[in-house]
């Protein structure tokens, strides 16, 4: 049995708001299409590659998809005109027929929908609506549909691809005869369906549905494209700081003043474990080190409070286009007892980071009297860090 899939993104794409088709737009590296793409080669379980492309995004797209050999083809005025012109290449047993906007498919989804659409002729997948379903006039609710046996339908839908054909085939063309209907009903919209499913159910009258994934969202306006950034835009970072212990100074830990009786010693106040995150974050955006940022030759940060240069990190780190995600941070110390100074350091971390407390993570651990951190000379923390795309 051989598996043809048509991707369909020959649409404008043009409500997510970027200058050019959101299915083209790269995020952390890669475009929607690509990842889309991908999800599919890396099943392993498709033959042939069709892909429908506007005119206007015709070259680029073929580029796109030209490594697994996809056959690209211009849409037409409206995706199920897309999806027509892309059957009439198509060569597999079984079709599937997915958005080039839903990156997220998963493998067990492709393989249900396979799977179901050669046992039955359709696989549609649907999810249980979430909220309750009215039809509203724009002012008013008209009805309430409700929840109950209430289903949003996704894609990737698959069919036995003879059957599909012959469906389109006989629905095609004839203008009017099985016009959408509901709000988007209108002369403008005559002979477009509301999916491949809806072909198919006009000519054979029994679709046959498979589990979706919540996941798996088409992606339309700007704030759907915030999950695709935020996906592929992590980064993490670690720093790493060792202060010596002196009678005379105060020992201060995340910009709070641990009682003791040493304290760390440094060009600024020593906050060990403040200058150990600050690292982490500018080595999670690859912006050199304090040492580089705040020279401690520099009388200016003579008895720095830490916290400030940590607010000075937090811009660099957000002109680079980030924002903290987590932090976490071991303290080496053999005293004093930190334990109950660590909910009062991460608050106080919390409110200058901007995250919330259970977004780092602090531990605190002796080195069971060895070395010089276990003889009390000094105060050593590892930290690290992930930032997010803004
Ligand atoms: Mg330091």
């Amino acid at each position: 049995m051989s598996v043809t899939l048509i991707l369909a993104c020959a649409g404008k794409g043009n409500r997510a708001g970027f200058e050019k088709n959101k299915l083209l737009v790269d995020f952390g590296g890669s475009t929607c299409l690509e990842r889309t793409l991908s999800a599919f080669v890396k099943s392993g379980l498709i033959d042939q590659y069709i892909v429908t492309a506007s005119e206007e995004d015709y070259e680029t797209v073929k580029k796109i998809c030209s490594p697994v050999g996809a056959t690209v083809i211009l849409g037409g005025a409206t995706r199920t005109e897309s999806v027509y012109n892309g059957l009439s290449v198509a060569n597999g047993d079984v079709v599937l027929i997915h958005d080039g906007a839903r990156p997220f498919v998963t493998l067990k989804m492709i393989e249900e929908c396979i799977a179901t659409a050669r046992n039955t002729g359709s696989a549609i997948p649907v999810i249980p609506t979430r909220n309750t379903v009215v039809t509203a006039d724009g002012e008013y609710i008209e009805s309430y549909l409700g929840k109950s046996g209430i289903y949003s339908v996704q894609t990737p839908q698959g069919f036995i691809t003879e059957q599909i054909k012959d469906a389109y085939a006989h629905t095609h063309g004839r203008k009017g005869a099985h016009a959408r209907t509901g709000a988007n009903a209108g002369a403008d919209n005559i002979n477009v369906f509301n999916d491949d499913g809806e072909v198919y159910k006009l000519r054979f009258g029994k679709v046959n549905v498979y589990a979706g994934d919540a996941k798996n969202v088409k992606l339309t306006y700007p704030e759907d494209f915030e999950t695709l950034y935020c996906a592929s835009n992590y980064r993490f970072g670690t720093g790493f700081d060792c202060h010596k212990l002196v009678e005379g100074r105060a020992l201060i830990l995340g910009g709070i003043t641990i009682p003791h009786d040493k304290g760390l010693l440094g060009h600024s106040d020593a906050d060990v474990l403040t200058h150990a995150i600050m690292d982490a974050l500018l080595s999670s955006v690859a912006e050199r080190d304090i040492g580089y940022h705040f020279p401690d030759t520099d009388e200016k940060y003579k008895g720095a409070n830490s916290i400030e240069l940590l607010k000075q990190v937090l811009k660099i780190v957000d002109g680079k286009g980030y924002v903290v995600d987590s932090v976490s941070a071991c303290i080496m110390a053999q005293k004093p007892k930190l334990l109950p100074h660590i909910p009062t350091i991460t608050k106080n971390l919390s409110g200058v980071l901007g995250i919330s407390p259970d977004k780092i993570g602090i531990t605190a651990t002796t080195l069971e009297g060895l070395g010089f951190v276990g003889r009390e000379e000094g105060i050593c923390v590892h930290a690290n860090a992930t930032v997010k795309g803004k």
